[in-house]
């Protein structure tokens, strides 16, 4: 059985093909500069004929519909999806629906949907959802505290967003500590350039520190995390700045490059930091003290936790950060807490999850009340 795992980002294809029972990675790749000047690709439906090509080319399929189906990353299925789900036409309504509330991510995702409709139509396609995992977050933690009009109206809460990578840290961080899933408490800290934290009370997601959109929480590469509203609109007022000019500052030009004025990436920071530049040093230390605050407060939560799962570039390339992050909460953390560097693997996850689905009978989708 072989299925192929697609995540189409704004400009860019990633693939990776497995085959069942195993799984063996067998090809995987990434197509770029999507609809950029430069680029022959002018778009993502032409990207993924790319995609076939290649495959053919490799030799790793004879035919398109030679694999089993197709595993789609998709970002936005706000409160209707809590599952993976066969994309059919009711689907693409849903995920038509809720690109207004990612409109960098669904509308790609489902370009890349309608790409491998066209060469592969009889292929199996799924979808797996990013705020799917956070989807058991109860009602009193996904809630703010706005006019309730406003959520029964317009589905204003909390969502959440990397659940394929927190769900798949938190499988193997059970794995490593030979424990089941289902009777331990885990603390997953994602630090790419977008991070977030996620509280998993045996096994589910019970908080989560992105919000209504990926804003929300940490500092991260670009973007601001946590804030007062009351200081976005005073700095409207004083710079004259239109919506989308402070959604660019706080989503684009904030997190760890607004503070260190060098880089979203912190392996400069961190070079410049050792050289004495104190906007680097404060970016840095500003970065570890609310990923701690975060971790104190989920900490709480849990009712503590058996571990504290760091991934993502930052998570699992800075051992130094982390031994350091470690050392500050020794305070209230306990010894018998472990301190674990899981690789992330959200392809992984997305070719299990399809197969898992595939391979069962899809549960009847049952619909939430507000
Ligand atoms: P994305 O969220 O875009 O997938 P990544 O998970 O790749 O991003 O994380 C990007 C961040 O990880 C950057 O800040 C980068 O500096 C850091 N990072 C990646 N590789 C390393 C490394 N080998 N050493 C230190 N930091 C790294």
């Amino acid at each position: 059985m072989k299925i192929l795992v697609i995540n189409c980002g704004s400009s860019s294809i990633k693939y990776k093909l497995y085959k069942f029972p195993g799984p063996t990675l067998i090809a995987k790749g990434l197509i770029e500069q999507i609809g950029e000047k430069a680029s022959s690709i002018k778009d993502h439906t032409q990207g993924i004929q790319v995609l076939f090509k290649r495959l053919l080319r490799q030799k790793v399929i004879r035919q398109p519909g030679e694999i089993s189906s197709i595993g789609h990353r998709v970002v936005h299925g706000a409160e209707t999806v809590r599952k993976p789900n066969i994309i059919n036409d009711r689907l693409i309504k849903t995920i038509k629906k809720y690109s207004e509330l990612a409109p960098l991510h669904n509308p790609v995702n489902l370009a890349g949907i309608m790409g491998c409709r066209k060469i592969a139509p009889k292929v199996k396609q799924v979808a797996v959802f990013d705020t799917a995992f956070h989807q058991t977050i109860p009602q009193y933690a996904y809630m703010y505290a706005l006019p309730f009009s406003y959520y029964k109206k317009y589905g204003v809460r909390k969502y959440g967003f990397h659940g394929t990578s927190h769900q798949f840290v938190a499988k193997q961080a059970a794995q490593i500590l030979g424990k089941p899933l289902s009777k331990i408490n885990l603390i997953t800290c994602h630090l790419g350039n977008g991070c977030s934290i996620t509280a998993i009370k045996k096994g589910k997601s019970i908080d989560t520190s992105m919000g209504f959109t990926p804003l929300e929480g940490l500092i991260m590469g670009t973007r601001s995390g946590d804030i007062d509203v009351a200081a976005v609109f005073y700095l409207m007022q004083k710079e004259k700045l239109s919506l989308d000019a402070m959604d660019k500052i706080l989503n684009r030009k904030s997190g760890l490059l607004g503070i260190s004025g060098i880089s979203n990436d912190i392996r400069p920071i961190k070079d410049a930091a050792k050289r004495g530049n104190q906007r680097t040093k404060l970016a840095l230390e500003m970065f570890l003290y609310r990923v701690k605050k975060y971790i104190g407060a989920y900490y709480c939560a849990l009712c503590g936790a058996d571990a504290i799962c760091f991934t993502g570039g930052i998570g699992e390339n800075n051992p130094r950060l982390i031994a350091r992050l470690k050392n500050d909460i020794s305070c209230i953390v306990p010894k018998k807490t472990k301190f674990l560097i899981v690789p992330t693997d959200e392809e992984l996850m997305i070719a299990q999850l399809t197969r898992q689905f595939c391979t069962k009978r899809p549960l009847k989708r049952k619909k939430k009340k507000r």
